[in-house]
């Protein structure tokens, strides 16, 4: 690795806050001295995520620099159109090398606690992992090297408070003091290792931010009553930050970052079944109807989510579940179009044919709610527009943003309506949006930065070039 001389040697602190944006932050900055002096001293920017802007595309493009159309991951379960069937990803699955990876072999050392896609943890020389929510549980498998673990049980580690719809099925103020508990202990964690081992790149990721917005999105951008109950969790976010930042002492480069961005869900769109209705997808009977119908009613009565708190600690097992029921439903040899896995956006397979999508683009972007008349879809990329590499071809032929407001539901089959109003308080108020947020301490010469770039900025704030197999381009000017 070529080593780029007269440029800034030192440390570098990634602090990443799942899901944050500039909607959430500016209403919660008087509740975050430590991050509010950050924005007033270095700005903040929007940070582009990936497409669709989801926690596994993202880290994989943070963590190798490139766009999913090379590193092929855009959502925690790959779809293998052959087998017709979904598998979780992990660390392993990351297609070439990662900004860990030119790190170490530089020679710098790596500390990484919770980002995402690092399970199981890489045994790499010179770097130090606490692996993230794709481990099932808290356990030695979760760390390297394994002389780590006694410190995660010293300080009662935990991954998540729970099932992603935790918050929803105990309330707010139980989930609020759940999550400040479990990121504490993370942060905890991240220091005493700052501590112990040598470093060069720290990186910690704030999980629970997302798990709370996903839940009570509509009480952050609703009365003073509900969002003083939330800014508890931010306070408390923001003094972590304070902690590590100060653990640290002189760094480099401190960057402040979200993977994606997010939104209020007011409307819940069910694609799948407008491509049932057009004609697109084609369904088929399955053993697993019975049981989905059973899901789809619980939700009426606040049931799925308290139900599911108790049996999944972690979302993605049920995940994977309900994904692969949904799929037993289509008949994907025999559908044009169809949507294999869940929410964000919606990621269409068609199998080719290039008259077939320009027409199914023309007629998406033309959807408009029955009952307000506006247009649910903000916009539909072409695989081509959004995928560069070896990988995309495995990708989904169009991708669908979301209009605002607007949110794409588990997509199971049935009846009823495929859009309709979002229960707050019962279910999911808030959703994935492409624009997260960025605070670098270096000034920031690119216009429109996006998540690809990061790993270019670390490794030339260490002084590291960048391989040329990157998407991104450095940051700093
Ligand atoms: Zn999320």
């Amino acid at each position: 690795m070529v080593i780029c001389p007269g440029i800034g040697m030192g440390r570098v602190l990634l602090v990443s806050l799942d899901g944050a944006c500039w909607e959430a932050l500016s209403l919660m900055l008087p509740h975050m001295p430590a991050l509010r002096r950050l924005v007033e001293r270095h700005g903040g920017q929007e940070l582009r995520s990936t497409i669709p802007p989801t926690t596994a595309p993202a880290w994989a493009t943070i963590q190798t620099g490139m766009n999913p159309g090379k590193h092929g991951i855009i959502d925690f379960l790959r779809y293998s159109r052959e087998k017709g069937s979904t598998s979780l990803v992990s660390s392993a699955g990351i297609r070439g090398r990662t900004l860990w990876d030119v790190l170490t072999g530089s020679g710098k050392k790596v500390i990484t606690v919770n980002v995402p896609l690092s399970y199981p943890p890489p045994r790499q020389r010179g770097r130090v992992t606490v692996g993230c929510m794709l481990s099932p549980r808290v356990s030695p498998e979760m760390v390297y090297p394994g002389e780590v673990y006694p410190v995660l049980r010293r300080n009662a580690y935990r991954i998540l408070p729970g099932f992603i719809g935790r918050g929803v099925a105990v309330g707010v103020e139980r989930f609020v003091d759940e999550c400040i508990e479990v990121e504490e202990s993370r942060f905890a964690v991240a220091e005493e290792l700052m501590e112990a081992y040598e470093w060069d790149v720290m990186a910690v990721h704030n999980q629970c931010m997302d798990a709370l917005q996903h839940c009570f999105y509509h009480l952050l951008l609703g009365s003073q009553e509900g969002r003083a109950e939330l800014a508890r969790f931010y306070a408390a976010s923001d003094r972590l930050l304070e902690r590590v930042v100060k653990r640290a002492g002189k760094v480099s480069l401190l960057g402040v970052f979200s993977d994606h961005g997010f939104t209020l869900a007011e409307r819940y769109i069910n694609l799948n079944l407008w491509l049932r209705r057009r004609g697109y997808l084609v369904e088929r009977g399955s053993a697993a109807s019975g049981l989905m119908l059973l899901l789809r009613r619980m939700d009426v009565l606040r049931l799925r989510n308290r139900l599911l708190s108790r049996v999944f600690r972690n979302s993605l097992p049920f995940v994977k579940l309900r994904t692969e029921m949904s799929l037993s439903k289509i008949d994907t040899r025999r559908s044009r179009a169809y949507i294999p896995l869940g929410a964000t956006f919606g990621c269409i397979y068609t199998g080719g044919n290039g008259e077939l999508r320009e027409r199914l683009r023309r007629e998406l972007e033309g959807i408009a709610d029955p009952e307000t008349g506006r247009r649910v879809i903000r916009r539909v990329y072409l695989r081509e527009e959004v995928y560069r590499g070896e990988r995309a071809h495995e990708l989904p032929e169009l991708v669908a943003e979301p209009a605002p407001g607007y949110a794409f539901g588990p997509q199971l089959l049935g009846e009823g309506r495929f859009i309709r109003r979002a229960r707050h308080g019962t279910e999911l108020s808030g959703a994935h949006a492409l624009t997260g947020v960025l605070v670098l301490t270096s000034k920031v010469a690119k216009e429109a930065p996006a998540l690809e770039d990061l790993a270019p900025t670390v490794l030339r704030a260490l002084g590291v070039e960048a391989p040329g197999w990157m998407d991104g381009r450095p940051l700093q000017e």
